[in-house]
């Protein structure tokens, strides 16, 4: 079984670390007979724009697409929510989406005041999760073929932050930044493992 991180942008090392922490061997990939030969992919934060333009101009958007919606076990983290997302709010100018997830995700979400900021989220199977959010999305609707895993509240109005759809999982925040690595071992063995 080969687990790969979509190497085009973003912060790939981090997501390979937090794997090898988990036990599991996983390789950047970025040529289309690397993402070919895989058995799940992450997609990592970053731009989202820019991975979805580079996956376009080396062609492999459409693989990736293909690939994920064909039920390829991916986990998205950040700029990767937004490629999951079958449809974007606030998305740049024509951006465009590997697409998967039935959710409407609300790019930069949390606003220009807080760009960046951290809390303490109830991660459903996994209690406290702390959280590092950097200029995040949030879902802003999903179908009852969506499981909301996590979510923050503002205003009185819960906004999920983790989603998962079968082989799809989704979080606003960064787990590989904070050396906590149950969300990849989620990923890891409820996803990957037993697809
Ligand atoms: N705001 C970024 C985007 O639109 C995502 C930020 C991140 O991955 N930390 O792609």
């Amino acid at each position: 079984m080969k687990l790969g991180v979509l190497a085009l942008q973003g912060d790939v090392r981090e997501h390979i670390s937090a794997l090898n922490d988990c036990g599991v061997d996983a390789r950047p990939v970025r040529t289309s007979a690397e993402i070919s030969s895989i058995d799940g992919l992450i997609i990592p934060g970053g731009e989202s724009t820019t991975i979805a333009k580079l996956a376009r101009s080396f062609d492999l958007f459409d693989l990736i697409s293909g690939r994920i919606r064909e039920g390829l076990p991916t986990y998205g983290s950040c700029a990767g929510m937004i490629l999951l997302a079958n449809e974007l709010v606030d998305g740049a100018e024509g951006q465009e989406t590997f697409g998967g997830l039935d959710v409407k995700v609300r790019r930069n979400a949390f606003g220009r005041q807080v760009d960046s900021f951290e809390t303490d989220l109830d991660f459903l199977g996994l209690g406290s999760v702390h959280a590092v959010f950097i200029r995040a999305p949030w879902v802003e609707t999903l179908n009852s073929r969506v499981e909301v895993l996590a979510a923050v509240e503002i205003d009185g109005v819960s906004h999920p932050v983790a989603v998962r759809q079968k082989s799809i999982l989704a979080t606003s925040f960064h787990p590989e930044l904070t050396g906590d690595n149950r969300v990849h071992r989620y990923f890891v063995t409820e996803i990957f493992h037993s697809s």
